[in-house]
């Protein structure tokens, strides 16, 4: 039992003592039997949720709604959700209703994959109820009762599905693959920002290969943002190497650059993705930097105008393409840069108008960005007096 299990053993406890079963539940257990580290700790019970906050002093509404009630216990917090059913599904989404049963049973059965409807209980015992030890054994994701119904249901549970394919690289159950090949098209009936969250583990998933056949075998891509026509780039990419991928940017600029997208097209791509706008940014810059970076060191104008993070995560790219990279020397490159910003100059638009006694105008941004290039590039140094001088000539320059 991992550490996490134990600290919070007397959440369970303190649930059972007051009358109500409570048990580990969902990606968790999953990860404990497969002997992975685990992330969140979710606790499933028979108790109402006007129940648990009688017996825990510290708690907060986080989803009430759904039975959800997130109980403080010294550093630690702890998911609790009443054991529920989900009825009335309309529109392929989310169920309309959760009912809260005090059946575990029920609680399990609306569980998307037999590996992830296992329930731990305080003494150790494995519920499982629907054969998913075997099913971890052999490495098999399944569909939780009918396939065919559970996609129905909710379409995203498709998504997940091919997303586990690439965490853990286990096989679609047949029946399981076929209905998911079936109900594809009821894909486009779901958020394209719960698509997303899923479509990113995938890509970060240690079996993306696997992962990103499953997708188009099932042409789940077909009906997700931007990619109709992309079969064969999604194919391209999962050849791409082996290595996993570690950063959400990462994924994106690979992707981008395997679907063979212009650099114009990454925003109006990402956009349909629902991506914030400083991962779109991020990500064009990134993919700019790894295009030069592909056939020649970074310059210092490149490094300047990446920065520091961004150099780092487009040098970090570099052995997706079988080329060395060094973080360190590209670190310390920039580092040595004379400046790291605008800010860093020496002069300011105000030191130039009293030095050039012209208007304000849009020259003197102009005027700035030459100085700027000049001391990124160590033609002079980063002193007031040089740089004066040089923004003087630099204006004559441009009058005659
Ligand atoms: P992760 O390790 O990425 O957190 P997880 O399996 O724990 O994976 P969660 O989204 O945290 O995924 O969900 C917790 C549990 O809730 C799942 O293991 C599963 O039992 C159930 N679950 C989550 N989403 C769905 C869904 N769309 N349909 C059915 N059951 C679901
Ligand atoms: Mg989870």
């Amino acid at each position: 039992i991992p550490q996490e299990y134990q600290t919070a053993l007397p959440i369970l406890k303190k649930i059972e003592d007051a009358g109500f079963e409570a048990y580990f539940v969902g990606g968790s257990v999953r990860d404990v039997l497969l002997g992975h580290p685990i992330h969140d700790v979710d606790i499933a019970t028979s108790a109402f949720p006007v129940e648990i906050k009688e017996i825990f002093p510290r708690t907060i509404d986080v989803g009430i709604e759904h039975g959800t009630v997130l109980v403080l216990d010294g550093d630690e917090q702890y998911e609790i959700t009443t054991f529920r059913t989900e009825s009335a599904y309309q529109d392929f989404r989310r169920p309309d209703h959760v009912e809260f049963v005090r059946s575990l049973e029920e609680d399990l059965k609306r569980r998307d994959f037999t590996i992830n409807a296992f329930a731990l209980k305080e003494d150790g015992e494995i519920v499982d109820l629907f054969d998913g030890l075997v099913d971890l054994e052999n490495k098999v994701l399944r569909a939780v009762g009918n396939p065919h119904e559970r996609f129905h249901e909710d379409a995203l549970r498709m998504m997940r599905g091919l997303r586990f394919v690439s965490q853990l690289g286990f096989q679609l159950e047949a029946e399981t693959f076929a209905s998911i090949y079936e109900n594809h098209a009821l894909l486009e009936k779901i958020s394209v920002e719960r698509i997303n969250i899923e479509f990113i583990k995938l890509l970060l998933g240690r079996y993306r290969q696997a992962g990103l056949e499953m997708f188009v075998e099932t042409e789940c891509y077909i009906y997700c943002p931007q990619l109709r026509r992309f079969g064969e780039g999604l194919l391209r990419f999962s050849e791409l190497t082996d290595r996993q991928i570690e950063k959400e940017i990462h994924a994106w600029v690979l992707l981008i650059d395997q679907l063979g997208l212009a650099e114009t097209e990454i925003r109006p791509f990402m956009k349909a993705w629902k991506c914030s706008n400083e991962i779109i940014r991020t990500t064009q810059a990134v993919f700019t930097g790894l295009q030069f970076r592909k056939t020649q060191m970074f310059t210092k104008q490149l490094l300047y105008t990446l920065g520091e993070e961004q150099a780092i995560l487009t040098e970090e790219l570099l052995p997706y393409f079988g080329l060395d990279n060094d973080v360190v020397a590209v670190q310390e490159q920039y580092h040595q840069l004379p400046i790291h910003s605008l800010h860093d100059l020496a002069i300011s638009g105000h030191d130039l108008l009293a030095h050039v006694k012209r208007k304000p105008g849009k020259w003197m941004k102009e005027i700035l960005t030459l100085c700027e290039q000049a001391v990124v590039e160590q033609v002079i140094p980063n002193e007031k007096k040089e740089l004066l001088n040089y923004a003087a000539a630099a204006i004559e320059k441009k009058e005659c």
